[in-house]
């Protein structure tokens, strides 16, 4: 496999990054997670302003154009002949010393991996998920916003392995008032009596890029969306649950904290809204 690593497509074994790097030493950086269909980088300009507005937040100053990260993405699904799958595109604050100080740090790095993924088992996306509510709270966005992408995700890390000490793939994530936020890669979504619900970024959701593809979707199915506090009193009362993210796709919840959803099955406005987003991957990106 190659990977693109500060200018230079180099072979996995030789992909490498100091251990003084602050990404490394402190969290330093921020991410995408990009997923590439039949060709299509989907919804890549979205991914790269999204990138753009993560950097500024943490006075990330990339020396890179749009383009040349752009250029960055493509080059190296090509260089492994990626049609499907997932592009991982980093940039860490680079080589510094081994204080806090970003201002040491004088050349950023970029890499860009691209792989193939499947985040659940294939089982679950046709029966469904049963997840489960964890201790760990949501970043406070007042402490680091959850709408940067940052190589920080100690705290969805956590909320992971707690879903899985209780038996659960996944978990719900509440904000610091006990609402729910997100899932520790995932955007949540209930539908009730026709409607969809989603938590909002002052929630503490990140704007996901296919959350946003769901907005759209709603839209052109003319199925009633908007942005809503959600309890875990919501969800276990939904008629139907599902997920969304760039590595999940669009995944349907069935059970929340041993509580059945709706009828416990994947719902129809689900089956609905997964066709159409099938449909939209292959279309709506940048061609390789
Ligand atoms: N929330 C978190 C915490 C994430 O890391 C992600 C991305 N994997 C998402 C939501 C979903 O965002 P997107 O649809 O842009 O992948």
């Amino acid at each position: 496999m190659k990977v693109f690593l500060d200018g230079q497509l180099v072979d996995q074994a030789d992909a490498k990054i100091s251990v003084f790097d602050h990404g490394l030493l402190y969290g330093d950086g921020i991410f995408e997670g990009i997923r590439i269909y039949d060709g299509n980088v989907f919804r890549l300009e979205e991914h790269l302003e999204r990138f753009e507005y993560s950097a500024k937040a943490i006075l990330l100053k990339m020396p890179w154009s749009r383009q040349e990260i752009s250029d960055a993405v493509c080059d190296t699904c090509r260089a492994n002949g990626l049609k499907d799958g997932y592009i991982r595109l980093v940039a860490t604050r680079g080589v510094g010393d081994l204080g806090l100080s970003p201002w040491l740090c004088p050349k950023p790095s970029l890499f860009v991996i691209a792989d193939k993924i499947k985040l659940y088992p294939q089982e679950h996306y046709e029966k469904g998920l049963a997840i489960v509510t964890v201790p760990t709270r949501r970043m406070n966005p007042a402490a680091l916003s959850p709408a940067i992408k940052s190589l920080n995700y100690l705290n969805n890390i956590m909320a992971k392995m707690e879903a899985q000490q209780f038996g659960a793939l996944e978990a719900i994530m509440l904000n610091d008032q006990g609402l729910v936020a997100e899932c520790t890669g995932d955007n949540v979504f209930v539908v009730h009596k026709g409607k969809i619900f989603t938590p909002s970024a002052q929630q503490g959701a990140l704007k996901g890029i296919t959350r946003d593809a769901i907005f759209d979707l709603a839209a052109k199915l003319g199925l009633p969306m908007e942005e809503h506090e959600l309890t875990r009193y919501d969800i276990w009362n939904a008629d139907e649950c599902f997920l969304t993210g760039t590595g999940a796709e669009v995944i349907p919840v069935v059970k929340l904290d041993g509580r059945e959803i709706g009828n416990g099955t994947p719902g129809p406005i689900f089956k609905q809204v997964l066709e159409a987003f099938h449909q939209l991957v292959r279309e709506d990106g940048t061609k390789l």
